[in-house]
Parts: C-alpha cells; structure tokens; sequence
C-alpha cells in the first residue's frame, strides 16, 4: 500500500471511460475519488458517482463544474468542447491533467502546450500501457533486424468500428517506418488490383471487422527461414482506464511539461 492516498477527479464522469475510471478508483488502494464531473442538465446529475459506475457508493455526487483542489489530479475523457476549460481550471487550481478525449482542434492542442508550461500534462491517443509497449517494440524491432525483414501488420476489431484501419495500427507502422527511414507514402492497404510482387519498402496493413473484439493488433517481421510475431489483444476497456490511472500517479508529483505514455513507461 502506498505510502498517500492520490485524489483523483473523473471528468465525463457518466461516460463509458469516465464509469471505468471510478470503478479502477474505487478498487485501488492508493486512489480515492473525490470529483466526478459530467456536462450539466444529463441523466444523474447530482447522484453518486459510485452508483453511476455499477460500485458502492462512493460519497461523491457527480457535478457539472470542475473545480479540483491542490493536491489532486484530474483525469479528463469527456469530449473536445469540454477540453478548453478544463485546462484552464487545472492550470487555475495548479493541479496536474491526464487527458484522453481525442479528436482535439489545434486550437485546443495549443491551448494544451501553453498549460504545460505551468502544470504537468500527460496527453495520450492510447493509455494502454500493452499498445504503447507494442509501438516501442515494433520500432526496437524494426531498427535491429533491418531491410532484409519486411513488415507486414494486421488489425481486428468489433463489426461497428467506422474507421479503418484502426489508429492504433497506423501508429505502430508509422514506428516501423520512422525506424528504417520511411513515411506513410510505405503503408499498402490493399493488393488486389495489383499485378506484381511487393516491394522492398512497403509495410502492408489489413484490417479485418468483425464479431465484438475490443482490439487486437499483429505485426510480422517476415525473414528468411523465420518470423517474428508481436501481438496486442485487449479484452476490454478498462486497460485504457488502468493506464491512464498509472500516468496519474506517475505524474502526480511531477514538473510542468507535456508528456505521454512513452514517458509514463520510463522509455521516451
Ligand atoms: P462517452 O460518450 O461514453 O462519454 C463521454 C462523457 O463526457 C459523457 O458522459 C458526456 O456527457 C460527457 N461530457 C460531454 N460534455 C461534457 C462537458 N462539457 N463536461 C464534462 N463532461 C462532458 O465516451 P467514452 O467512450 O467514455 O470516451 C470519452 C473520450 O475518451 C472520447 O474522446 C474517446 O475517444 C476518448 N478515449 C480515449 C482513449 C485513450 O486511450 N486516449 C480510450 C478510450 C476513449
């Protein structure tokens, strides 16, 4: 057990994360809840935040302002329009901010940069701590066995997912490409109108849907006589929930700055 208690506040506190970040609060023994903030006027507003999230009641009634006392730090996985004023109420309060709501403007990503200059931000597309590990391997791998290897990547994910491929997966090729000095202008997704063998410098990246997979990535380092085969799967969504409270704990005594998960895993 950890020597203090870490005061954490959940914005979009009634969310999918924001329910999977009190449970993982709840349950830990080194955390304690003590705001759970959600956008006024919606459904359970003013109950408590542990009934919300499927626990016990955690004495924490969810609330529409964030106002977070020294000492704690606020873990925000709501949606953009939200992002703005919740930066500026961290950096009012001197408290430090995870953040996991994508699909920032610039104009907030700014806004971000500026914060970091007076709190410690950690700012993540992906908080698992097993992706980010993937990304950093793949790129490890990629340096070390060189262009007699070709790279090849697939991805699988639930029949609703929109986009494709999947973020994650261009990620982990971007790291392979930034690794044997190639860029996007690599990446071949699709080889059926093609008449011919792959080229040295392509990374080719499948995406295949179906069923209710949360995610699971593969990325081969196809050689001669061998491969070599680095596989996520995540079964649910609390490992986002677990790593963005492992970068809270992490950053809770840190120095203003803009960080990620690279960071939090001790490797950037
Ligand atoms: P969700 O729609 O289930 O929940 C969003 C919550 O934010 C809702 O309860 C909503 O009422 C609340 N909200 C809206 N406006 C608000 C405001 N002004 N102030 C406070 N709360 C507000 O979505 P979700 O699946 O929980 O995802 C939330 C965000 O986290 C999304 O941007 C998603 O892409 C992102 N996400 C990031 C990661 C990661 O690892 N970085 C992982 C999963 C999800």
């Amino acid at each position: 057990m950890s020597e203090r208690l870490i005061r954490i506040h959940v914005v979009g506190a009634r969310g999918r994360m924001g329910r999977a970040l009190i449970r993982e609060v709840m349950g830990s023994e080194d955390l304690t809840l003590t705001g759970a903030i959600d956008r006024s006027g919606g459904p359970g507003q003013g109950k408590d935040a542990g009934l919300i999230a499927g626990m016990p009641e955690a004495g924490v009634a969810i609330d529409d302002k964030l106002s977070p006392k020294a000492g704690s730090v606020v873990v925000d996985f709501s949606l953009p329009q939200a992002t703005d004023i919740n930066i500026s109420r961290c950096v009012g309060a001197g408290v430090p901010l995870v953040l996991g709501t994508t699909g920032l403007s610039d104009a907030s990503l700014a806004h971000l940069e500026e914060a970091a200059t007076q709190i410690p931000v950690v700012f993540a597309a992906n908080y698992s701590a097993g992706v980010t590990m993937l990304i950093h391997l793949a790129s490890v791998a990629a340096r070390a066995l060189g262009p007699e290897w070709q790279s090849e990547l697939f991805e699988l994910h639930h029949k609703h997912k929109r986009d494709a491929p999947s973020g994650t997966a261009l990620r982990v090729a971007a790291a392979v490409a930034g690794a044997t000095e190639r860029d996007e202008t690599s990446f071949v997704y699709e080889r059926a109108s093609k008449d011919q063998p792959r080229s040295a410098k392509e990374i080719g990246i499948m995406a295949l849907r179906g069923g209710d997979s949360v995610g699971e990535h593969t990325l081969m380092f196809l050689g001669e006589g061998e491969r070599l085969e680095l596989t996520h799967r995540a079964r649910d969504r609390a490992i986002f929930a677990k790593g963005a409270l492992r970068a809270a704990r992490w950053v809770a005594d840190r120095e203003p700055g803009l960080y990620d998960m690279f960071d939090v895993l001790g490797f950037a």
